[in-house]
């Protein structure tokens, strides 16, 4: 994610939410944000109340630690989003959900958008029966994600495949090692991070 290379913990205590960069440890107690509510280096003296420009930044600082992109990524989604049809807020959130390193995630083949990153840069998934190895490439309706079958025996991959996860409405379990997008994603399919996309939009188009 652009330049950060801190511990990432502390930008989900900035953002005071869940932004599920840490894999299976995220759902578990040993998540420190169930611990500790204070954004980092805000003492109980710092109560400032944010103005709305400040209210917009944190919106979008948000949504783009999420889905875990640099500010430029996290722009050109924008600027994509002004030009297709629709409400561009909700339109923002559906293009974010349809990369692939997102979908290989929502899949449960990793624990993170982060790993899902890794292993789709080391060529562990197809897109149609093509090999991949480019995490952002925009998933369109139709498409089959699989797990290449000399990966699939890879431990980090049954360690992933070992656990139970919900999938989202709109993809398909094909069997064990491929997920069909039957559907793109609506706004009401994303409720795992509660963001403002309009105040984002406000921000942006200044
Ligand atoms: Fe860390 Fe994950 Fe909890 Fe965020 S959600 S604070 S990344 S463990």
């Amino acid at each position: 994610m652009g330049k950060y290379l801190g511990p990432v913990c502390r930008l989900c205590r900035r953002e005071r939410v869940k932004l599920f960069l840490k894999g299976d440890k995220c759902s578990t107690a040993k998540c420190p944000l169930s611990k500790r509510k204070k954004a980092p280096g805000m003492g109980s003296s710092k109560k400032g109340k944010l103005s709305y420009y400040g209210m917009q930044l944190r919106e979008k600082q948000k949504l783009k630690r999420f889905y875990y992109l640099s500010e430029a990524q996290f722009h050109k989604y924008y600027e994509l989003a002004t030009k297709a049809r629709g409400n561009t807020g909700e339109v923002l959130l559906q293009i974010l959900e349809r990369r692939l390193d997102n979908i290989i995630y929502r899949a449960g083949f990793t624990t993170s958008r982060k790993q899902a990153r890794q292993l789709v840069s080391h060529k562990f998934f197809t897109v149609n029966g093509i090999n991949v190895n480019i995490p952002s490439i925009l998933i369109k309706k139709g498409d089959v994600i699989k797990i290449k079958e000399n990966r699939i025996n890879s431990s980090i991959i049954q360690e992933n495949l070992n656990r139970e996860i919900s999938l989202p409405n709109w993809l398909e379990k094909i069997d064990a090692h491929t997920v069909k997008v039957i559907d793109l994603p609506l706004r009401s399919d994303i409720q795992d991070i509660q963001v403002k996309e309009q105040m984002i939009i406000e921000l942006y188009s200044k």
